[in-house]
């Protein structure tokens, strides 16, 4: 019950109302605020998920694009359009016999040499036997050159060969050069097992190496190079690197120039190999040969397996552009490779696609995009800093109204006790005379006119305070009626002090009067004024106990004039300067010395001087006196 009283008691207290409002505002706001990071949190995880499944999205479709495209192309297949020549590809065909490669000469090396094997040594035995056992190569040569006229290209291709060979070996190396000549007539023979053409080029190098004729080397070295490159014989791999190394080397050059078509040709090698080891019908692979990425597409036509093999730029021309265009509508990027770990990029393998690469797509403006969302984070964050600081200031303002209001409540209150204790004091001293009055005893004549007097004065004093009183609820509520007229101001002033001069010398108070001369006239309300200089006189006498006189002064000052009041008094702290002049304040000199006051004396001052559109003025230090300054605009 107590406690539920003392509950009640809480909130209903000024301090309670007050905590509960800040517990409202403040509360909410900071609810707000967390919300407002929560949906900012959302909102960038949504802007993420958004780029995600867009970049997902383009995905499938650069994947359905690439299909397309490679779909073409298998059609092309289908249909024996092979790739042109220049192109980074070629088209190959596994017959049961051969390998065709399209355009013609495009394949560097094969998967096997298709050159026969030497045909009837048995024929070259005899002459064979002078060459090795005899070492008679004059009569070697005699033996082998009947063969050389032989019906069979293979037989003659051979003699010619070995006729060379002892041509070398007797040191008859310009014969040998010729023999050689004659052989490359033979061209794709076989010759100990190597196409003829090569053989006798391979050797014709060899020996002007050996005869140091550079111009001829290079010559010939450069037309074996060049029928190399051109795919002339069907070699295998390790036939074409041996005489290609040597050739080049001959020529002085590098052997970049041949990376494409190598690389198109070992996914060839490649691609005859999975075919030997199953069979294949149709399906798309790639892999990096040379550095290159090579994609490989195969089909079963009538006569065999099909395959198109195509380096890196027959893809990126032939390919490539549409998927380009589509990105640049997608505003993504793709490349054909494998996921960087990190990158933010959607992957499609190729298992998962058909496609012969893997396939990344990535989105391109994805750092704009989280930028205008960080632009929009900022904003919304501006916002809430914003509301924070409104909220903040509105609660801070309202607290302090409120905080006032409550030291108005407080003043108002102990203006009530104080008005009670200003009251009591002429009453008190009427009823003991009014007592003394109605005991009927016998009075001296001069102590009942003391006694009369007393009364008179104790009756003026509650006189003055009802008046003030009622003037200042006026004054307060704007409905004080001013009776402004033509006033000589130091006939006003002089007057004031007179009457105050008259009650202050009982208190062996001095007041001190200087009037300017010739000063013009005021528009004021007489008796309003002369309350208000008679409150500061009145403050003045009260604030500076020990301190007897008080110095009036009435002087232009600009174009208006001065009513100046000054005390050697307690002085007023600068801090408090301000506050004085507001209902109910009092000072700390009124606090300590504890001077009886109401605190309306200088509100009232103010209203009045307000009224007559003048401005109240105060000089003033502790421990120095004041000065305080009526000053009114002159104007009859
Ligand atoms: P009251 O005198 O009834 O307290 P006033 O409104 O007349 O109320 O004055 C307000 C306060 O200003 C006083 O309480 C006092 O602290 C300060 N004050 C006014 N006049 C003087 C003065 N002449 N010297 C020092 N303090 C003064």
């Amino acid at each position: 019950m107590a406690s539920t009283r003392r509950l009640r008691s809480w909130y209903r207290s000024p301090y309670g109302l007050l905590a509960a409002f800040l517990a409202l505002t403040l509360g909410p706001s900071i609810g707000l605020v967390w919300l407002g990071w929560r949906l900012l949190d959302q909102d960038r995880a949504l802007e993420k998920q958004r780029i995600d499944e867009r970049r997902e999205r383009a995905a499938d479709q650069v994947v359905a694009s690439l299909q397309r495209t490679l779909q073409a192309s298998e059609l092309d297949l289908a249909q024996r359009r092979a790739p042109t020549a220049g192109d980074d590809a070629l088209m190959v065909e596994f017959r049961a016999s051969e390998l065709l490669a399209y355009p013609s000469g495009s394949l560097l090396f094969r998967p096997q040499a298709s050159v026969p094997q030497d045909v009837l040594p048995n024929v070259y035995r005899q002459a064979e036997s002078y060459e090795f056992q005899r070492r008679d190569y004059e009569r070697a040569i005699r033996a082998f050159q009947p063969l050389a006229r032989s019906p069979d290209p293979t037989v003659r291709a051979g003699a010619l060969l070995r006729i060379a060979r002892n041509q070398r070996k007797a040191g008859q190396l310009d014969s040998a050069l010729r023999t050689y000549s004659a052989l490359t007539a033979y061209d794709k023979t076989s010759a100990g097992g190597l196409p003829a053409g090569l053989v006798a080029r391979w050797a014709r190098c060899d020996l002007l190496a050996g005869l140091g004729r550079r111009q001829d080397l290079a010559k010939e070295a450069a037309d074996l190079y060049g029928l190399l490159q051109r795919g002339h014989w069907r070699l295998s791999q390790a036939e074409y690197d041996v005489v290609a190394e040597e050739a080049a080397a001959w020529l002085g050059v590098n052997r970049d120039s041949e990376t494409p078509a190598l690389a198109l040709a070992e996914a060839v090698t490649w691609l005859a190999a999975q075919a030997g080891r199953e069979t294949l019908d149709s399906g798309r692979a790639s892999s990096v040969r040379q550095n290159r990425l090579v994609t490989i597409l195969w089909t079963r036509g009538p006569d065999g397996l099909r395959a198109l093999v195509a380096g890196p730029q027959y893809g990126e021309r032939k390919w490539l552009p549409d998927v380009e265009r589509l990105a640049d509508t997608l505003r993504v990027t793709v490349a054909l490779s494998e996921r960087t770990p990190g990158a933010a990029a959607t992957s499609r393998s190729a298992s998962v696609t058909g496609l012969p690469w893997p396939v990344l797509v990535a989105n391109r403006d994805a750092k704009a995009e989280l930028e205008e969302f960080a632009g929009r984070r900022r904003l919304l964050l501006a916002a809430l800093g914003l509301l924070a600081v409104v909220v903040g200031a509105g609660t801070y303002s309202v607290a302090r109204a409120y905080a006032r209001e409550l030291a108005v409540m407080r003043l108002q209150s102990e203006f009530v006790s104080a008005v009670s204790h200003e009251f009591r004091t002429p009453l008190t001293s009427l009823r003991q005379l009014s007592e003394t009055l109605n005991e009927g005893r016998p009075l001296a004549d001069e102590r009942r006119a003391a006694y009369y007097q007393a009364l008179d004065r104790s009756t003026n004093r509650l006189e003055k305070l009802v008046e003030g009183l009622l003037d200042f609820g006026r004054m307060e509520s704007g409905a004080m009626v001013y009776r402004k007229q033509d006033l000589d101001v130091a006939a006003l002033v002089t007057s004031v002090v007179d009457e105050y001069r008259r009650e202050a010398s009982d208190r062996g108070r001095q007041v001190t009067l200087k009037a300017g001369s010739d000063l013009p006239l005021i528009h004021a309300d007489q008796e309003t004024l002369g309350r208000a200089i008679w409150n500061l006189l009145d403050n003045a006498e009260k604030y500076s106990p020990g301190c007897p006189t008080i110095r009036v002064d009435v002087e232009r000052e600009g174009v208006g004039i001065a009513i100046r009041v000054q005390d050697h008094g307690l002085g007023i702290p600068e801090a408090e300067q301000r506050d004085i002049l507001r209902k109910f304040v009092r000072g700390t000199a009124a606090d300590t010395t504890g001077i009886k006051g109401t605190g309306i004396g200088l509100a009232m001052v103010k209203h009045i001087v307000d009224a007559h559109g003048g401005s109240l003025r105060l000089e003033s230090a502790p421990g120095e006196g004041s000065t305080f300054s009526i000053v009114l605009p002159a104007g009859g």
